[in-house]
């Protein structure tokens, strides 16, 4: 299901001129006008071995120069396809936006700073030939990356597999190849909040990794602050999983049934040992605690509830600016000789 401002596609002017590519390239690029060119470079002569192929560059509302250095390259390679957003809505949206217009045979996901080497590509449609409907790249080692995103890095893939209802593959990123069912399953998967990794194992089939090397950025600097980074992590975490809810139903009853307690020692001890009116730095202490306590559950509560809310509004995952198909090279050529 494509927005409605996706322009359609023009009508073929006799013959196969949108013919369907075996492969897709989707590649999300967000201020990439530094290292597209490499990208492209990079990328053309592995797939030209693999069949015939498209590249879907989603534009992602970039700042710099990205959109007219692809239009440049889409001159010189009409197997470009080039997806233009209407302003920046994130990784996840921009991948979805590709995903959407891919049209080939096996969906290949990759970034354009070439932390993903495209070289990677045939090992992963090896094993798509074998019959694997998901073939994700795992990274063997991190270059270039600092040790705290390392390992907060495997913080968070230790607590979704732990907690999470579905695995998630541990140092995968979205690099992978996906067949046509699987890219077709995944697109019912319309939510507002999309974690791209979740979705792609809440879907399953049959999957299989690849080992790799991530390279460091080939130019430019990484769009992910930890800020970004935390927030993507509460994302993953509140559309996977409830467990932050039944964890604050758990902390009220331990600090309920701890107050039973502590309500009983203060009874006897009045009777006991009468009452002195003493008392006031504990009483400070569990008014606060308890203050504090309500105020996170109720943040708690608030995410998701701040989920629902943007589901609800039903608005739809983006818009187009503009949409270029890519044509296959012999179809092109018969067009021009028209
Ligand atoms: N990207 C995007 N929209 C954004 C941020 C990033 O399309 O808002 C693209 C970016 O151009 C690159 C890929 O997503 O192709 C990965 O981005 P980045 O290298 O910043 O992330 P990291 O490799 O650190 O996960
Ligand atoms: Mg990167």
């Amino acid at each position: 299901m494509l927005d409605a401002s996706a322009a359609p596609l023009p009508p073929s002017a006799g013959g196969p001129v949108f013919s369907v590519p075996v492969f897709s390239v989707v590649v999300p690029v967000f201020d990439e006008e530094a290292g597209l060119l490499a990208f492209h470079a990079r990328l053309a002569p592995v797939m030209d071995r693999l069949g015939e192929w498209e590249a879907v560059y989603v534009n992602d509302g970039s700042q710099d120069g990205t959109l007219a250095l692809m239009q440049a390259l889409r001159r010189t390679d009409p197997r470009l396809a080039i997806v233009n957003l209407s302003r920046n809505f994130g990784k996840e949206i921009a991948t979805t936006a590709g995903l959407d217009h891919a049209r080939g045979d096996a969906v290949i996901v990759i970034d354009a700073d070439l932390q993903d080497p495209p070289e990677v590509i045939p090992d992963l449609v090896a094993a798509w030939r074998d019959g694997v409907d998901v073939v994700y790249a795992q990274r063997r080692r991190r270059q270039g990356e600092h040790w705290a995103k390392r390992a907060s890095a495997a913080l968070f893939y230790r607590l979704m597999q732990r907690f999470g209802p579905v695995r998630l593959p541990c140092d995968t990123g979205d690099f992978r190849l996906m067949s046509r069912r699987v890219v077709d399953a995944v697109l019912q998967l319309r939510e507002q909040h999309r974690f791209m990794k979740g979705l792609f194992a809440w879907v399953g089939f049959p999957s299989r990794a690849v080992p790799y090397d991530r390279a460091p950025r080939h130019a430019g600097g990484s769009k992910w602050s930890y800020w970004s980074l935390w927030n993507l992590a509460l994302e993953g975490i509140t559309s996977f999983t409830v467990m932050p809810l039944r964890l604050a139903t758990y902390l009220g009853l331990l600090v309920a049934a701890s107050s039973a307690i502590y309500a009983a020692e203060v009874v006897v001890k009045t009777l006991i040992l009468g009452n002195d009116v003493a008392g006031y730095p504990s009483l400070m202490t569990v008014v606060l605690f308890l203050g504090g306590v309500q105020l996170m559950t109720l943040g708690v509560i608030g995410e998701y509830l701040g989920r629902v809310f943007n589901e609800t509004k039903g608005r739809p995952l983006y818009l187009v600016e503009r949409f270029v198909p890519s044509e296959q090279p012999a179809a092109a050529l018969a067009r021009a000789a028209e």
